[in-house]
């Protein structure tokens, strides 16, 4: 195991099993449907693309990115878009994929932003819910896993651009991130 790694809170079998799920589940909600799946940069590229290759109705994909807090890993609140969507999503059916859902800052914001474009519908799949850190209310239609008050990262998640590669969903060890959070 990485020397900053305290412990694995979830092992890449059983986040396979569960995006598995959540793919059958997904691809029966939308039978007849097309999915524009829109992945928020950069946590959740290994979530999204895994996900794609389990949905079984036609699906594209689009990307947007906001602001990350930095090396600091607590959420400052503030959103910002870094890069918009490529393309138009009016009339289209959106499935927001995100990492994390930890305080519902950013989803919120996102929700907002891209419901102005009036799309036929939107949808949030999220891997993983700290739900008792939650600052405003937001509904997500698709979870992977609920887990308690800990800092993870590992299967597209960082700190500090790091660690995004590593296979599980790992809790990082408080000393790495110490004074930044
Ligand atoms: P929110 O706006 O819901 O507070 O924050 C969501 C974002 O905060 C996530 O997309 C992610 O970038 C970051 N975040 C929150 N909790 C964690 C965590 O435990 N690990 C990592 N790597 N990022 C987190």
């Amino acid at each position: 195991m990485h020397p900053d790694i305290e412990r694995v809170l979830l092992a890449r079998e059983e986040i396979q099993e569960r995006v598995r799920l959540l793919g059958t589940q997904i691809s029966a909600d939308y039978k007849g449907k097309e999915i524009l799946a829109v992945g928020v940069l950069k946590g959740s590229v290994v979530f999204l693309a895994d996900l794609l290759r389990v949905l079984t109705v036609p699906v594209e994909i689009d990307f947007i990115a906001v602001s990350s807090y930095g090396k600091a890993s607590a959420s400052s609140g503030v959103v910002r878009i870094l890069k918009d969507l490529d393309r138009s999503i009016t009339g289209r059916d959106v499935l927001l994929v995100e990492d994390i859902v930890d305080t519902g800052l950013t989803l919120n914001y996102l929700k907002e932003h891209l419901l102005s474009q009036q799309p036929a519908g939107l949808r949030v799949c999220a891997l993983l819910d700290k739900p008792s850190r939650r600052r405003v209310p937001v509904e997500i239609d698709y979870l992977g896993f609920s887990i308690p008050d800990e800092f993870v990262v590992g299967y597209g998640l960082d700190y500090a651009g790091r660690y995004r590669n590593l296979p599980d969903i790992c809790v990082l060890r408080r000393e790495v991130y110490e004074g930044g959070r």
